[in-house]
């Protein structure tokens, strides 16, 4: 039924309607802000995000407990192109139900490695011309608005458990350790939370290379 029928059967309503209408209109015609839709965003495609040279920087996860982390890393990894997510020790691996929760599909267009541990994982990528960040609070850790990556570096960034941080020994093998400056309550970020933090700073060096 058209917006005039009704206000002929109700016309106590149509003040309230016209209202409605310059609402939705606003919305839908005018707003300057308009979200874009999936079409506007120009998103690539799975079979061309593979062919898609990637940026130099690798996330290296130590024991996640929690596989829903594990998925808004990748999530977090396919948005800014990583070259690859190394999962360790005992991180939850695709393909995995809670993983693909909140990866919503991008388990499938990160290229991701396992490995046994973290150790393992950062020596393989130092021997690859990587270079290895430790993301914790540590003493002597640069705060994260300290840093200047060097956007020709390939850099590695290790996070760590949710609860206990990265492995001491694991932080002995990185070549630095980065700390996310906090000013609140808390102790530390969630995990995924502080990846997308520290990740976007390291994209953000290169974006005129993307
Ligand atoms: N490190 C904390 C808790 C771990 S939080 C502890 O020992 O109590 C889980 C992971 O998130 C950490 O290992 C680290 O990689 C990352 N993280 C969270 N907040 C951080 C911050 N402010 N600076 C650097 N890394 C942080």
């Amino acid at each position: 039924m058209l917006k005039t029928e009704l206000c002929l059967l109700h016309p106590g309503k149509r003040k309230k309607q016209h209202k409605w209408f310059v609402f939705v209109s606003r919305i839908y015609i005018n707003n300057p802000m308009q979200k874009l839709r999936m079409e506007a965003l120009q998103r690539k495609s799975l079979h061309e995000i593979k062919q898609t040279e990637k940026i130099p920087v690798v996330a290296v996860l130590e024991n996640i407990r929690s596989a829903y982390n594990v998925g808004s890393l990748f999530r977090t990894s396919d948005a800014f192109l990583l070259q690859s997510i190394y999962l360790t020790g005992y991180t939850a691996i695709p393909p995995h139900k809670e993983i693909k929760k909140t990866a919503l599909g991008a388990e499938e267009s990160v290229e991701w490695h396992y490995f046994t541990n973290a150790i393992e994982a950062v020596l393989h990528l130092k021997e690859s011309g990587f270079t290895v960040y430790a993301v914790e609070q540590v003493d002597n850790s640069i705060l994260l608005n300290k840093m200047n990556f060097d956007p020709h570096d390939k850099i590695a960034v290790v996070f760590g458990n949710e609860i206990s941080g990265i492995e001491n020994e694991t932080l002995l093998h990185c070549d630095g350790c980065i700390e996310i400056p906090q000013f609140g309550i808390k102790h530390s970020l969630n995990v995924a939370s502080a990846a997308a933090v520290v990740l976007w700073e390291i994209v953000r060096t290169r974006l005129n290379k993307i």
